[in-house]
């Protein structure tokens, strides 16, 4: 559990979430602005800022593990859906709590991006 982290407390009970899925490692709940008919997102219990804090690989399989199972909990596994994990300032992260954001129930166009490329 980070402090004020939204994520944890969520994970915590201290804030309501529409759950979806639960087990030792991950929770599955719906995000609370969605972007598309089915926007779920997964988080591992244990904080991580994002993928790039160390995460062990236990973490990294039980919550990719849990990607299809959510996926038929929101009836979107025979359809399709798309997967996405932000990470960092370039990708509008906006909760710093690893998670998997579910997207689908629409047919999606390929990558969208806003503003001009970065200069290397
Ligand atoms: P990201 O921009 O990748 O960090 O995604 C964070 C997501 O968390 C956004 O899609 C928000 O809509 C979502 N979110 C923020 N607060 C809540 C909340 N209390 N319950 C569910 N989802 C939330
Ligand atoms: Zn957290």
């Amino acid at each position: 559990m980070s402090d004020d982290c939204l994520f944890c407390k969520i994970v915590a009970g201290e804030i309501p979430s529409k759950k979806v899925y639960e087990d030792d490692f991950c929770l599955a709940f719906d995000d609370i602005e969605p972007e598309a008919p089915v926007h779920t997102l997964i988080v591992p219990k244990q904080h991580f800022n994002d993928l790039q804090d160390n995460v062990p690989a236990e973490v990294l399989g039980r919550l990719l593990a849990t990607v299809p199972e959510v996926a038929k909990l929101k009836g979107v596994y025979e359809s399709g859906y798309r997967c996405v994990i932000n990470i960092g300032p370039d990708s509008a992260q906006t909760v710093q709590h690893l998670h998997v954001h579910i997207l689908g129930g629409v047919r999606m166009g390929r990558f969208t991006f806003e503003g001009s490329a970065r200069q290397a």
